[in-house]
């Protein structure tokens, strides 16, 4: 790779701003393990509340809060329901299986990026020994950078009700999903048992997710998380750097959004290109694959950073790119094709 000058590779690319490494330098610390950091139990009450939920667990990552919900609905033998492309399931190591002895029960998407109702109900196991017992029902949102609508996750949770399954949301981009939809972040978690969402992303902070939920199932993560190794001493360093991003770095996502649509408007002026706008900061874009191999050698070649196979591609505006970052992308894409 070529020095990168406009990075789209990732909103994970950010680097903390001055305010923000501030504000984690001048945190007041404690040992966590032994509950005494206060900047962790100020980020926990402050999510827990944020989200009305009764209590949250600040986490190295979003993986692992995935899996602490997982290991919180789940023993060993149980089940899990997912989508096939699920980030839980899909790219993720096959930790739940692995580490948690929890089998998936994954389920094809709809072409709009949900899992049918139907599909749902089908998958859910009868109380009978030859079967895993399905314990939860799991749903990302955001989902390939669409913002799924409330309508349909309150119908999942009407079925995961119905049928005495836990809900699990990872929302590792709950706040790029709120924006879009215009809903507030309570509104929003409302029908989950657990939800997991990464500060790390279009938020701006260095490292950290939270996993909020009941206090049965957040008391239990945190069992598996000094278990798993996520126990952290003196964090209040990097849960300070979320406390920053949730003050400072959640209202500005709507400008992620609008970049990524004028980007993506740029992008669709050239036949060769094919897209979706975008819902929120994650633009996918189809080529042929020979068209796509030059291109994408060319963008790396000028320094503009982004990921994918030659054949699609994914393009995410975040914090670090400005409108002279899109400008600037977009000249390169048009000299490409000139
Ligand atoms: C990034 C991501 C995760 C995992 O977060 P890490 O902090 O990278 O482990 C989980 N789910 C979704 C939907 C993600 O985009």
């Amino acid at each position: 790779m070529n020095t990168i000058r406009f990075d789209f590779r990732s909103d994970t690319v950010t680097r903390p701003s001055s305010g923000m490494r501030t504000a984690m330098a001048d945190a007041e610390v404690g040992d966590d393990v032994f509950g005494d950091d206060p900047t962790v139990r100020l980020l926990e009450q402050r999510m827990a509340a944020m989200l009305g939920k009764d209590a949250a667990l600040f986490v190295p990552s979003g993986t692992q809060s995935n899996l602490l919900a997982l290991m919180s609905h789940c023993g060993r033998g149980d089940e899990y329901i997912a989508g096939q492309q699920a980030h839980l399931y899909s790219h993720e190591a096959g930790g739940a299986a692995v580490l948690g002895s929890i089998q998936p029960q994954p389920i094809a998407h709809q072409a709009d990026g949900t899992l049918a109702l139907a599909d749902i109900e089908a998958a859910i196991k009868p109380d009978d020994s030859h079967y895993a017992r399905t314990r939860v029902i799991a749903l990302e949102n955001t989902f390939g950078g669409r913002a799924l609508p409330m309508g349909y996750m309150r119908d999942v949770a009407e079925i995961a009700r119905r049928h005495g399954l836990g809900l699990h949301l990872d929302g590792a981009r709950a706040f790029n999903a709120c924006t879009a939809l215009g809903v507030g972040i309570a509104e929003f978690t409302a029908p989950f048992d657990t939800v997991s969402i990464c500060l790390s992303k279009g938020l701006g902070a260095p490292v950290g997710s939270v996993l909020t939920g009941r206090q049965d199932l957040i008391d239990m993560a945190r069992r598996h998380r000094k278990m798993l190794g996520g126990g952290m001493r003196q964090s209040g360093i990097l849960a300070a750097a979320g406390l920053y991003a949730l003050d400072h770095n959640i209202a500005r996502l709507v400008e992620d959004h609008r970049r990524a649509k004028r980007l993506a408007e740029g992008l669709s002026a050239y036949p060769a290109i094919r897209l979706d706008m975008p819902d929120t900061n994650i633009i996918f874009v189809d080529m042929d694959p020979d068209v796509g191999e030059r291109f994408m050698a060319f963008l790396n070649e000028q320094g503009v950073g982004i990921t994918g196979t030659y054949g699609q591609q994914r393009w995410v505006t975040h914090l670090d790119v400005d409108d002279a970052a899109v400008d600037g992308a977009l000249a390169v894409v048009e000299s490409f094709f000139a």
